[in-house]
């Protein structure tokens, strides 16, 4: 099925490049501003509104006057930029309120191509950008689909790195298993599966927000206004981007892999799960859980598998053998029912998300050990 895909890959410009490129959006952020006041005073003084069309006729003078500055740049570059003004403009007028803003050069952070006109692939898998000398070194981390069809890419500067997002087009064929889970969103672990399967949180994650914690700290001893505060903000941010990176990526491989082994997925409703715990640092799982549901979503559609949500209540506290509910205290992390079943306390939970998803329960009365698996 042809579907289109972002792929985003780390770009290594070098100390000139880079240079280039905050020059580029500094001047795409000008013409942006510049854009928005020519509409601005159009209407002011003759009651005009200015269209793309007729900003983008005056494009190539504007250019040819200025060869220093946004002569420099792709003209299709520009183009995008115009149509992003008209864009602000059209959902303005469709909101009714909040008239499009200026924007200061450090808030505008990309710039639109179309690959091939102002962006190319170049044969050395180096980016070529118009208006910036040398091939721009990228980490391909992960192959283009093989028979992609690109359409427009994007640059992006996020906490002083840079980005190149590709939309593609592509025939994604994607495969699930044959097999039903049910996922508890654990309390000791990620998540539990009800084949016995625990995933723990990566504990460079745990390392990670300390670190953060740390920083957290330092910001707040910082007098207001100090250079030396700047600064701990600015590293405080790339911390929570690098945690959201790694997490990311995490549950892009963890999301990938369950889809690969099942086609049915249960899961507790995410809404629901208020009523079950109040668990300290839940703020955290939670971001992570929500992650993952969504990406589950998405890979399970596109490759024919099902994501269910099961009522949330009672899962921890339900016997998966013999269906004796018994109450559970947080701290306890084993489930040891009456009956003889006796099974970690998260992997019990997803058998009863298991059963109620699909009304039976996995392998029911054969295995009773839970076992540990890494992601
Ligand atoms: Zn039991």
């Amino acid at each position: 099925m042809q579907q289109i895909r972002s792929y985003k890959y780390r770009l290594r410009p070098n100390r000139a490049q880079t240079t280039l490129l905050d020059a580029m959006l500094r001047d795409f952020c000008s013409l942006y501003n510049a854009c928005l006041q020519q509409r601005v005073e159009a209407y002011k003084r003759r009651g005009l509104t200015l269209r793309y069309a007729q900003q983008a006729a005056e494009l190539k003078s504007v250019r040819a006057e200025d060869p220093d500055g946004l002569g420099r740049w792709s003209f299709s570059a520009l183009q995008q930029v115009l149509r992003r003004v008209e864009q602000t403009y059209s959902a303005f007028f469709k909101r009714g309120h909040g008239f499009p803003r200026y924007r200061g050069s450090a808030r505008y952070h990309a710039a639109t191509f179309r690959v091939g006109d102002g962006l190319t692939l170049k044969k050395d898998r180096r980016i070529g950008v118009v208006g910036v000398p040398g091939g721009i070194k990228a980490v391909w981390h992960r192959d283009l689909p093989p028979d992609a069809k690109l359409g427009t890419a994007i640059l992006t500067r996020q906490q002083g790195r840079w980005y190149a997002v590709l939309s593609v087009e592509a025939d994604f064929a994607e495969t699930c298993g044959s097999g039903m889970v049910g996922i508890d969103l654990g309390l000791n672990s990620l998540i539990a599966t009800s084949d016995g399967e625990t995933v723990a949180a990566p504990r460079h994650a745990r390392k990670a927000q300390k670190a953060q914690r740390r920083r957290q700290r330092a910001l707040a001893r910082c007098r207001r206004g100090s250079r030396r505060r700047l600064k701990a903000k600015a590293r405080l941010a790339a911390g929570s981007a690098r945690i959201a990176r790694q997490r990311r990526d995490h549950l892009h491989k963890l999301s990938r892999s369950l889809v690969s082994r099942y086609w049915g997925i249960a899961f507790e409703d995410l809404n629901l799960t208020g009523l079950k715990r109040g668990m300290l640092a839940r703020s955290v799982h939670d971001a992570a859980w929500s992650l993952l549901v969504q990406l589950l979503r998405y890979k399970a559609a596109n490759a024919g598998a099902e994501v269910l949500m099961v009522d949330p209540r009672g899962t921890s506290q339900t016997c998966p053998e013999c269906g004796t509910v018994k109450a559970k205290t947080l701290g306890v992390r084993v489930h040891a029912c009456a009956c003889g079943c006796v099974l970690d306390r998260d992997v019990a939970a997803a058998r009863i998300v298991h059963q109620r998803a699909f009304g039976l329960g996995p392998g029911h009365g054969l295995r009773c050990v839970s076992g540990r698996v890494a992601a």
